[in-house]
């Protein structure tokens, strides 16, 4: 019997009038019942709340009116509906009775006289159902307990899973700067194309861990949403042209604004497009269309591919859900990313739909978004094209993870940089003695000292300004206010493009001030001018 204490299995009385209640608790004894008689409502609502079987009240009990039981009643728990048993007079019609039928839920009548068997048997019945309620109640903990597992669990594979493919990104680079062998070239293609597709299995299992947690927050600006497709489009571009599909993509000339956050739409949109080539086969047509209708903006991607049965369109949705899981289609993905894109469109108050005409007719997904006034956008400034080099730059390296290190380490001494890599933040430390970094680049999560303290650490010691980057598995808004306030300039989450982590390196504003005749990025890394930033060096403390 899953009861958590012998109070939950047993019946409180409250009979206040006469010998009801003494008469009550012999026969209920008798038949090896546990009882307890209240002397008033107080002491039944506190015997209550240690646990309850069921309640056994006289009409009496009731009265004057006793709202508190019907709102205690009121707020059990989903699992709970508390059997009431109500002693009543022979023929009696009473308002009292008629007010408990109304307000009390779960319950019986007895009437006066009661006979024991009657008696008796009603209150085994009632104990019954109540048993079946806590079996519920069980059945309710440990599915919470396994989807809190569940969660993670995703979580930390998701992290996991992102480390070896740090040190996989930063091999590829690294061969196919150092071979001249024409085979390299395709085999680091291979490699890239599948460790790309890795890289995005893992960022959906790290976004659906954070959506059933509740931890994405949305950017939101006003964005022009012909913005959001062309990006999506650039992502899933390759896929596209992989598998020789046709695309038209309809755009409005005039802007179509949203309230939104311009990376996570740009998600939605290119999961869509990615499905529509995928469950397409190879030379199909996909069409992508913006447009605005009424107060909505429209994002519509259609294919004519392989459909969805009218069976599957509701399900669709849903987490882990595929039409076919074994189909080779559905291999390279996990079920997760309509889901997503579902959620992130609720997050944005919008709605999305799946239309098909069945099985090999083509599908049609639609995204509503609520329109924003026709409003003037402010362009936003064309990223500055980055030509600048890492070589001699001074780079300190320190990642607990030996491969993702050394892996680092060879690719910027490659490319020209002067480099020491170290595993901990102890041999970091005795390595900066004869080794003054203009960029360190820090893993956060070590053993011994982190990443956060090496940071506070360098800020302290190194003479003059070093660059700060943190490159973690960590990519969660409070990770990126943590590192920046030990003092990080940026936060660069695993595996980083190595373009991205090239350009920071080489913009870096060091010592030397800035090194050679590299033009500055536009990122503003840690000044603008070529002048060092000495407020350090003058006042370390
Ligand atoms: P998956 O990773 O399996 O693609 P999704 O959540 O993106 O996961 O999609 C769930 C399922 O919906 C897919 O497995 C597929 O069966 C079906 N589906 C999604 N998009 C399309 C489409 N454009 N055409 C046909 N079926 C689709």
């Amino acid at each position: 019997m899953p009861l958590a204490s012998r109070e939950e299995g047993r019946v409180l009385i409250l009979a206040p009038m006469g010998k009801d209640a003494v008469l009550i608790r012999r026969e209920l004894e008798s038949a090896a019942i546990d009882c307890h008689v209240c002397r008033d409502r107080a002491e039944l609502s506190a015997e209550a709340s240690n646990g309850v079987g069921a309640l056994l009240l006289s009409e009496e009990a009731l009265v004057p009116a006793w709202n508190d039981l019907a709102a205690w009643l009121d707020g059990q728990e989903t699992w709970s509906d508390l059997p009431i048993l109500l002693l009543t007079h022979a023929g009696s019609s009473s308002l009292v009775v008629a007010d408990a039928l109304a307000r009390l839920g779960n319950l019986s009548l007895l009437e006066r006289p009661v006979r024991v068997a009657a008696l008796l048997s009603t209150v085994r019945s009632a104990l019954r159902a109540r048993e079946r309620q806590y079996a519920i109640r069980e059945h309710l903990r440990e599915r919470e307990g396994a989807n809190l597992r569940k969660d993670q669990f995703l979580a930390t594979l998701a992290h996991e899973l992102r480390n070896p493919l740090a040190p996989i990104a930063s091999c590829i680079a690294l061969l196919r700067a150092r071979s001249s062998d024409p085979l390299i070239e395709p085999i680091c293609e291979i490699l890239e194309r599948q460790s790309r597709q890795m890289i995005r299995l893992v960022d959906d299992l790290m976004d659906v861990s954070r959506i059933t947690r509740g931890k994405i927050a949305l950017r939101l600006e006003t964005i022009d949403l012909a913005d959001v497709v062309r990006t999506a489009i650039e992502t899933s571009g390759p896929l596209i042209e992989a598998a020789e599909h046709q695309l038209e993509v309809t755009l409005p000339s005039r802007p179509v604004c949203v309230t939104g956050d311009v990376v996570r739409l740009s998600q939605v949109v290119s999961n869509l497009l990615a499905n529509a080539a995928k469950y397409t086969d190879a030379g199909g047509r996909i069409a992508v269309t913006l447009r605005s209708e009424g107060s909505d903006a429209v994002i519509e991607v259609a294919d004519n591919g392989i459909g969805i049965p009218a069976s599957a369109l509701a399900t669709v949705f849903d987490l882990f859900a595929q039409v076919n899981a074994y189909d080779e289609r559905a291999r390279g993905g996990l079920g997760i990313g309509l889901t997503l894109a579902r959620t992130m469109v609720q997050m944005h108050e919008g709605s999305i739909t799946a239309r098909s005409a069945g099985p090999g007719q083509g599908s049609t997904f639609e995204v509503r978004l609520p329109l924003l006034p026709q409003a003037g956008m402010a362009q936003p400034a064309p990223a500055a094209e980055s030509r600048a080099s890492i070589a001699t730059r001074r780079v300190l390296v320190v990642d607990d993870n030996r491969d993702a290190a050394d892996a680092l380490g060879f690719l910027l001494g490659t490319h020209g940089a002067e480099v020491r890599v170290a595993y901990d933040g102890t041999t970091a430390l005795e390595a900066i003695r004869d080794f003054v970094p203009e960029v360190a680049v820090l893993d956060l999560g070590m053993p011994g000292i982190t990443g956060f303290e090496l940071a506070r650490h360098l800020r302290e010691v190194t003479p003059a300004r070093v660059v700060l980057i943190a490159l973690t598995g960590w990519g969660q808004q409070h990770d990126r206010l943590l590192s920046a306030e030990a003092g990080f300039d940026h936060h660069l989450v695993k595996p980083v493009e190595w373009a991205e982590l090239q350009r920071l390196i080489a913009t870096a504003v060091g010592p030397k001030g800035r090194g050679g005749d590299d033009a500055p990025a536009g990122d503003g890394a840690a000044s603008t001018s070529g002048a060092r930033d000495t407020s350090r060096a003058t006042n370390p403390g």
